[in-house]
């Protein structure tokens, strides 16, 4: 069987790994698009405690210490100079995104599944469909538009608010929520620590707002500056720092009625992005991945097992994606709640989901079912 991949984020990773563990004579390539040192972003966080979380992506790894992850079990919401603190539910495990992906591309490289950088694959003019019995297209939110298949368009749904991911050296122990009221409008910090050395923080607000308080006009140093004031006393003073690559954007939905079509298959945030305050979507690339390697397993013929894999994930991606937009809208209209107090803030907030179906519950059966390969 020969199966190229494109994307070497978490889930081309994940889905090539994974396989390669339980078919070694499959012969299996990822192409990248950047460099082998161009990875964006700062930390992610992922569920439970390492080893031990099937969905946790460093679960996988023979060595995770290297990773300098770090535990979170509190929330706190601070709105109004208040403080509202709950349990997180489940234990999180906050991870820089340079390790984890440098470490998933070890675990590759330690299995010989080659790895070509600065490669990046844009149409189906670039790819021979026909020298593959599979391609898994795994290239995340660059996958926007009908690259490899007409009938692969996603739809695509731009958020009403505008968001920048910062890092910060101010370790915040617990996840944070804060909620700054300006003359400008609000502005929403999500922080976590993710390293002994590093937290992400992720600052939203209002289209309104953003124009409004003349960020757009500002430079990336200014900017930085503008926000770090905002949020002077939670970052005690510390600093907030950019990233190449990252700027301010709109978040990007993408979703898919169908997950693949002939021998192209999608996985990742290629197949469903989820707006990152459910802080789900690596989580979900993993349990794809995982999928569609059981369903290889598990099936002889190739389209035999994209349509078993298809029946399975779209379901779970529409489930995840509800959660998502659910979890979007209410930060989109989060100026309407500014005159509670910080706890029943915090209630609202909790409750924002409450009308789904949980979706811990959809990916633990997920799981379930796809973990049951055996070697051959
Ligand atoms: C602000 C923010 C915060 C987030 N926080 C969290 C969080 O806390 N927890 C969580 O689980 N998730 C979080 N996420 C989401 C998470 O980053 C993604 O869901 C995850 O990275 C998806 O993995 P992926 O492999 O599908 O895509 P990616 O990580 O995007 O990887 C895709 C890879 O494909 C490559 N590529 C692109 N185009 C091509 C091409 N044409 N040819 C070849 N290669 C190509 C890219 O360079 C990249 O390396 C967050 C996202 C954002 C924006």
């Amino acid at each position: 069987m020969k199966i190229l991949v494109v994307g070497a984020g978490p889930a081309g990773l994940m889905f090539a790994s994974q396989l390669k563990k339980i078919k070694q004579d499959w012969d299996i390539a990822i192409v990248e698009k950047n460099t082998v040192d161009e990875i964006v972003g700062w930390g992610v966080v992922l569920p439970g405690r390492v080893p031990n979380h099937p969905a946790n992506p460093l679960s996988y790894l023979s060595d995770y210490t290297d990773i300098d992850a770090q535990y979170i079990d509190e929330f706190c919401l601070v709105h109004q100079g208040e403080q509202a603190k709950a349990s997180t539910g489940i234990t999180l495990c906050g991870a820089e995104r340079r390790s984890l992906v440098g470490a998933l591309r070890g675990l590759c490289r330690d299995l010989h599944i080659p790895i070509t950088y600065s490669s990046p694959l844009f149409d189906g003019k670039d790819l021979d469909t026909e020298a593959y019995d599979l391609i898994v297209i795994a290239n995340g939110i660059n996958n926007i538009s009908n690259y490899f298949n007409e009938a692969l368009v996603p739809d695509v749904e731009f958020g009403k608010n505008r968001y920048m991911w910062y890092g910060t050296p101010h370790i915040f122990d617990s996840m944070n929520l804060i909620f700054k009221a300006t003359d400008h409008g609000v502005f929403i910090a999500h922080a976590y620590k993710y390293s002994s050395t590093m937290s992400t923080f992720v600052v939203e607000c209002s289209e309104d707002t953003y124009h409004s308080s003349g960020i757009e006009s500002l430079s990336e140093e200014e900017a930085k500056t503008f926000i770090a004031n905002i949020f002077s006393a939670e970052l005690d003073q510390q600093p907030v720092e950019v990233q190449p690559g990252l700027q301010w954007r709109n978040f990007v939905t993408l979703s898919h009625a169908k997950a693949y079509e002939g021998n192209l298959v999608l996985i990742g945030d290629a197949l469903q992005t989820g707006h990152f305050s459910i802080g789900h979507g690596t989580t979900m690339a993993v349990v794809a991945a995982q999928m569609l390697v059981k369903a290889l397993y598990d099936h002889a013929q190739v389209n035999s097992a994209l349509e078993d894999f298809n029946a399975k994930v779209i379901p779970l991606m529409q489930l995840f994606s509800g959660h998502a937009s659910t979890s979007r809208t209410w930060f989109e209209t989060a100026a309407e709640r500014m005159d509670l107090s910080a706890g029943e803030l915090a209630k609202s907030f909790s409750e924002r989901r409450e009308q789904l179906p949980p979706l811990p519950v959809a990916l633990a059966q997920a799981l379930g079912m796809a973990l049951s390969c055996k070697e051959s």
